[in-house]
């Protein structure tokens, strides 16, 4: 199977490579963001539960988004592999990742990390917040705190992978096809 993390600030990019991603290699896309959305629209527990962290800019506890993580994983067992965007977002979730992986014979085959510049984020953030309809998108502060949560806790995640020897930046600027050619070039090393 072919795991790939794919890795970023908000704003960097993850969410729309992902999308261009999937088709081209045959992986399953597992957004814990789109999902936890996707329970708050259906309102479920999950999603009652996610709605308050989410709307703060706050991460959900690992301990749900674990859970939901592996259940998710498991309701593809056909899949050839997985493109995760958005998770793992703290160590604790990498572990826990790593476990749930080798439990079934898996691993993460490589982290790729969209490396884009801070103001470039936050233009890209604030032109988002037009047409995304997401709330932690339309409040400046709400923003602010996703990137101070994503220094604090998730950009530790990177050496996480860096020390497996999995970690592989990719430049993050330019046109979206550009991003996408150099994105498929990392995973093409791979295969
Ligand atoms: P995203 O769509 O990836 O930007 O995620 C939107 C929000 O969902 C985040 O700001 C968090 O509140 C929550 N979220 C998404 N993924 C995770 C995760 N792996 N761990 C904790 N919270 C998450």
């Amino acid at each position: 199977m072919l795991n790939l993390v794919l890795f970023g600030p908000p704003g960097a990019g993850k969410g729309t490579q992902s999308a261009r991603l999937i088709h081209h290699y045959q992986l399953v896309h597992l957004s814990t963001g789109d999902i936890f959305r996707a329970n708050i629209k259906g309102e479920t527990e999950l999603g009652k539960l996610a709605q308050s962290y989410m709307a703060q800019g706050n991460l959900v506890p690992d301990e749900v988004t674990i859970k939901m993580l592996r259940q998710e994983v498991e309701a593809h067992p056909e899949a050839q592999g997985f493109i995760f965007d958005g998770f793992p977002r703290t160590i604790p979730q990498a572990e826990a990742l790593d476990l749930f992986l080798a439990s079934m014979g898996e691993a993460i085959s490589a982290m790729l990390s969209l490396e884009v510049p801070e103001e470039e984020l936050r233009e890209r953030l604030r032109l988002r917040a037009e047409t995304s309809g997401r709330p932690d998108d339309a409040q400046p502060e709400i923003i602010q705190n996703r990137i101070a949560v994503y220094q604090r806790e998730t950009a530790p995640v990177k050496g996480f992978y860096a020390q497996q020897q999995k970690l592989s930046e990719i430049d993050g600027m330019g046109s979206m096809d550009a991003i996408t050619e150099r994105l498929k070039s990392a995973i093409d090393g791979l295969l």
